[in-house]
């Protein structure tokens, strides 16, 4: 095992392209300092908003159990939030980052979410993968007449066209150039399939929303708190359980945590196939420990597919920008 090579990098991107909306209607000025601007999306009668908070940066660890080396510090994850103008209203971003490579097994992958209250598409949510795998998938919930469709779009591998860009070079001299095969990973020969659409309830969400929605239940006195939850073009009945308390370290300091659960119910009227996907791809039961005052994440612990194998990964708390005031280490 010694002779492995480990090489991890988790790089926070700040510099996302925001795409400027067009139209010209229901400007809503911004009257609170940026400091501490909001995003407040409603979630229906009764139910806690979810808040995109402005300028908010989170940076993690990320250590990996591999072999007989454990909690091996191999990088960082990031994890954004951010409220910027559009002519039709504030659009709400959550971004996500992780970036990784094991063994030559190369990893990026990136999530995004857009919460658009006042505009339609209402919300989006991109999730891309590039590396050793290279895949697309994006999410769209627009208004319609008899309320809100999904519109879900992936990408895959070509399976044979006339594109020369497709063609690989012969194996042997005397061969000519052909179309790739179905094997060929290379991320250029992915073209969009046809997207596939769906009625969905008003107020559903992406598994990126849903960790921040922990901090609406953390903040209320409700004990779990529901919300239909998006996965490619599969419902879910999301549920968020407050759990155990306990003090955890991470890198920033200890904190007064709170254990949340995250399950995921098939719906009654979905049809059958398809397993429920942790955050970036996680299986097994995955352990979120958030701060008990904000409900901010200050470790995950799961089981993420890298290549061929699972490893076991924690990624832990280590510098917070622009978060909630309450967010402060225990004894400081
Ligand atoms: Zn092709
Ligand atoms: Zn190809």
């Amino acid at each position: 095992m010694l002779s492995l090579v480990l090489f991890a990098l988790f790089v926070l991107t700040h510099a996302c392209a925001v795409p400027q909306d067009a139209g010209a209607s229901r400007w809503v000025p911004v009257s609170s300092p940026s400091f501490e601007r909001e995003l407040s999306i409603e979630r229906g009668e009764g139910e806690p908003a979810l808040v995109v908070r402005h300028d908010e940066v989170l940076t993690y660890v990320v250590e990996m159990d591999i072999g007989p080396f454990k909690g091996i510090s191999v990088g960082q994850s990031g994890f954004r939030s951010r409220v910027v103008d559009s002519v039709e209203g504030e659009i709400g971003y959550f971004e996500a980052v992780f970036e990784g490579e094991q063994a030559g097994y190369v990893l990026d992958h990136r999530l995004r979410s857009r919460h658009h209250p006042s505009g339609d598409p209402k919300f989006e949510s991109f999730d891309t993968q590039r590396g050793s795998e290279n895949r697309k998938r994006q999410i769209r919930v627009q208004r319609g007449e008899d309320g809100f469709t999904e519109v879900y779009r992936f990408d895959g591998h070509c399976k044979g066209c006339k594109d020369q860009h497709h063609f690989v070079d012969p194996k042997w001299p005397c061969g000519k150039r052909k179309h790739c095969e179905s094997k060929c990973k290379t991320a250029q020969h992915r073209v969009w399939q046809d997207p596939v659409s769906r009625s969905v309830p008003e107020h559903s969400l992406d598994y990126l929303s849903s960790i921040y929605l922990i901090r609406s239940l953390v903040r209320s006195d409700a004990e779990s708190l529901g919300t239909p939850l998006l996965d490619k073009n599969r419902l879910w009945n999301l549920k968020l359980i407050k759990a155990e308390k306990k003090k955890i370290e991470v890198p920033l300091g200890e904190f007064a945590c709170q254990r949340v659960l995250i399950e995921a119910q098939r719906p009654e009227s979905e049809s059958g196939g398809g397993k429920f996907r942790g955050l970036f791809g996680m299986k097994g039961s995955m352990k979120f420990w958030v701060h008990e005052k904000t409900g901010v994440l200050v470790q995950i612990s799961g089981e993420l597919p890298l290549g061929p194998l699972d490893l076991g990964v924690k990624i832990r708390l280590k510098e917070a920008q622009n978060a909630p005031e309450g967010l402060i280490a225990l004894g400081r």
